[in-house]
């Protein structure tokens, strides 16, 4: 991504009243995360939406290793249906609540797409603070390039890692607007501006991380 388009992104984000972050890669990201963010919120309950980009960074292993905070783990093979959605809902209590976004435009704004809701939900409302790993492969001209790249990218290679769904989309690699029980784009969500201003920080990283 052009440097250009990188500093254009990031004085819009800015002007949209998110707090940005600019990593050089995913081990820049996750120092900046620990050692400039964490401090300052000083969260006692840390929760997170899936997120490609997030795990890539490894603060979800060293979250877990910690003992000033309690993290609420939100997927796992080892939970029942009914524990997950236990555990989603108290996510959304948490002081602090980390994730990704699908896409993010020159304009500073967010769009995202999402089966359950889980995840935007916790971008919204609820955690007092909300931390993003966001590749620069992630930004697009605007919302109409956005909305094409989760059709086209995202959700797609989203459908294709998660093997108990079946969406046309797995073998078309490219968006049907299904009607399958499965459909992973269920939810659309713009994030404009961030309210309050610094709620929301992002941290943008220079290289291609998620899907
Ligand atoms: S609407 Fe269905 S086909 Fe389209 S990307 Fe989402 S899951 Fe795939």
């Amino acid at each position: 991504m052009e440097a250009e388009i990188i500093e254009k992104t990031i004085k819009a984000l800015e002007k949209n009243n998110f707090e940005v972050f600019f990593a050089q890669n995913r081990d820049e990201a996750r120092e900046v995360f620990f050692n400039t963010i964490f401090p300052e919120i000083k969260p006692t309950c840390v929760s997170w939406g899936d997120s490609m980009t997030m795990k890539a960074t490894g603060v979800l292993e060293e979250i877990e290793k910690r003992a000033d905070c309690v993290f609420i783990q939100t997927l796992g093979d080892h939970y029942t249906a009914a524990q997950k959605t236990y555990w989603r809902r108290k996510a959304l209590e948490a002081d602090l609540f980390l994730s990704g976004t699908n896409a993010l435009t020159q304009q500073g704004q967010l769009v995202n797409a999402d089966m359950i809701g889980n995840r935007v939900a916790g971008m919204i409302f609820g955690p007092k603070h909300v931390v993003l790993f966001i590749g620069v492969n992630k930004i697009t001209a605007n919302i109409e390039e956005a909305i094409q790249r989760i059709r086209t990218v995202a959700a797609p290679l989203n459908a294709i890692r998660h093997t108990n769904l079946r969406t046309p989309c797995q073998k078309t690699n490219t968006c049907m607007d299904c009607q399958s029980p499965d459909r992973l784009c269920n939810t659309w969500v713009i994030t404009e501006k961030s309210f309050p201003a610094k709620r929301v920080k992002i941290i943008l990283i220079n290289e291609p991380l998620g899907l």
